[in-house]
């Protein structure tokens, strides 16, 4: 986060310039600063440090000097290479800001800056969690699909996170409860919450930062918004953000300041210390807390947990966040929030006056047609999942089954059937790939790049997988070249399909035991009649039975288990 000089200086160091020169030769998309104000793209072969052969063969001149950004356009898929603009993914997804399906661009032509909110690591995510984090992983795999590489922040919020009733921090909360030290529990839950991340095939962030350890950013943060009059410290010690001095609060979630009624309760309850009833607090005064509490330029006290997501953000994602993920209940106050505190700041750091460029929301899940709560007495764990002998990973299956940004009702009959269609797809398809004779097909490409196409339509996931089905019927493909589809786009799916099954030993019952021991005797006395009846029988248990040399053998026939 150091600007090398005022306008924007991110990229234009000398460094970037070597590089630039390293691609002489390469088909490249160099983003140029105009000197009047804006950017200029251009698109073509690099001849050397300050021209670039276009596709018409005519050539371009520019000043290395004004050189934004800039990156090899890799052939790896056809339309990317068609592609036109710097940064562009192809991956379009539904902006909450603007209200439009947009493309997701990285902002320095080289890494996709992501930033998703993560757990309050007080209890274990449940299913309804999962799908957030679900859904970051699938843009993630998405992009990464599509040739770009991803810088991806996940906060881990183990304080300042206040409970429903606004009285208590959550884990402060769980603390006093349980009689356990407050840091322990949210360790404790932050390893769960890998652990559930690792059993969904959830690639892992690049780095998780946790709120507690990063008490000086967001205090600095604070500092900064005092600076620009934007926050100030109320009667109680308090600071407090200054909601009227945000002009476009209310466009992420659309409640304008003016709708906002007095006596809306936000995230602290406090005594008449705020200026406007919309404010909330940045830095809340410790009072009578005794437990995660920080020395601070206003008093002894604890952040707010908006504070935290924008002050990590825009650290780690260095003063620009190219896409933010979220649960659609996160869109308010904690997103609206967030943009008011982050927009003030990030305009220093970067060229837009965002500081993200684009704000993504997934939706509500269901379980058997209620919202998922503890009160409803309906919150499914992942450990659940697993204790019926079921794949975590089907569950993965049934959120892809459903649009990101449609409510969706899971229930335990889904999951059941996304578990065998897996097992069936594996066991047909998993043996083939392993196969190193399989080179890419003509067909298969074509298949592929449909597939990824759909994906990269508002990630229409629910048609990508409903192709893969028409595919697993279509008798005149042969088998090889639906492997090699399915294990192309399993990258994006992750639904770890060329893993190569193997089938729980059964144990045999009694009554099986005795038939085919009746079998013997029935061949030993020559009668056929009875062996067969008996082989019929055994069938009808899922056993197959044949006749060796030496004699009778049998197995449990293919999905019998
Ligand atoms: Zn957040």
């Amino acid at each position: 986060m150091s600007p090398t000089n005022g306008e924007s200086g991110r990229l234009t160091t000398g460094r970037e310039h070597r590089d630039l020169a390293s691609l002489v030769g390469k088909r490249v998309s160099i983003r140029l600063r105009e000197e009047i104000g804006g950017y200029r793209d251009l698109l073509g072969i690099l001849v050397n440090a300050n021209q670039v052969e276009r596709k018409d063969g005519s050539i371009a001149t520019f000043d290395p000097g004004s050189v934004f950004a800039f990156r090899e356009v890799l052939p790896r898929n056809r339309s990317e290479a068609k592609g036109s603009e710097v940064g562009g993914t192809r991956i379009k997804i539904y902006d909450t800001l603007s209200r439009q399906v947009r493309e997701i661009k990285s902002s320095d032509a080289q890494k996709v800056r992501i930033y998703c909110c993560g757990p309050t690591v007080y209890r274990d995510a449940h299913l309804g969690n999962l799908r957030t984090f679900l859904l970051s992983d699938l843009i993630r795999r998405a992009i990464e699909f599509s040739g770009f590489d991803v810088l991806m922040i996940q906060n881990i919020t183990d304080v300042g996170h206040m409970s429903e009733d606004f009285d208590e921090d959550k884990v402060l909360k769980e603390s006093q409860e349980r009689k356990r030290d407050p840091f322990e529990i949210a360790r404790d839950y932050e390893s769960r919450f890998h652990r559930d991340l690792a059993l969904l095939g959830i690639k892992p962030a690049d780095h998780y930062p946790r709120a507690s350890e990063c008490i000086e950013m967001m205090q600095l943060h604070i500092s900064q918004l005092i600076d620009k009059g934007l926050a100030y410290q109320g009667e109680d010690g308090t600071v407090y953000f200054s909601s009227k001095g945000f002009e476009s609060y209310g466009a992420l979630s659309g409640n304008r300041l003016t709708d906002l009624k007095p006596g809306h309760r936000y995230e602290f309850t406090e005594a008449g210390a705020k200026r406007f009833h919309a404010d909330w607090a940045l830095w809340k005064s410790a009072g009578t807390r005794s437990e995660m509490i920080w020395d601070s330029p206003w008093g002894k006290g604890f952040p707010g947990w908006h504070i935290e997501c924008s002050a990590m953000s825009l650290h780690y994602l260095n003063g620009h966040i190219d896409l933010h993920i979220g649960g659609i209940d996160l869109r308010f106050p904690h997103h609206e929030n967030e943009r008011a505190q982050s927009n003030p700041v990030a305009k220093h750091l970067y060229p837009s006056d965002e500081a993200v460029d684009l704000w993504l929301h997934g939706e509500h899940l269901l379980f058997e047609g209620r919202k998922m709560s503890k009160s409803a007495g309906n919150v499914v764990l992942l450990s659940d999942v697993i204790a019926r002998g079921l794949d975590p990973l089907a569950v993965r299956f049934c959120f892809l089954e459903n649009r990101y940004r449609s409510q969706m009702d899971l229930s335990w009959a889904s999951i059941t059937a996304a578990d065998r269609l897996l097992r069936r797809w594996r066991k047909r398809f998993a043996h083939h790939a392993a196969s190193p004779s399989v080179k890419p097909s003509r067909k298969g490409q074509i298949i592929i790049e449909e597939i990824a196409s759909d994906i990269a339509n508002d990630l229409d996931t629910p048609r990508a997988l409903q192709r893969l089905r028409t595919l697993e019927k279509d008798e005149q493909l042969a088998d090889s070249i639906k492997s090699e589809v399915f294990a192309t786009i399993d990258r994006v799916l992750g639904l770890d399909l060329m893993r190569i099954e193997v089938e729980p030993a059964r144990e045999l019952g009694e009554a099986e035991s005795l038939l085919l021991e009746a079998r013997i005797q029935a061949r030993a006395a020559k009668d056929y009649a009875k062996s067969d009846q008996l082989r019929d029988l055994l069938a009808d248990r899922g056993i197959e039975v044949r006749d060796e040399v030496n004699g009778q053998v049998w197995e449990w026939k293919e999905g019998a288990n």
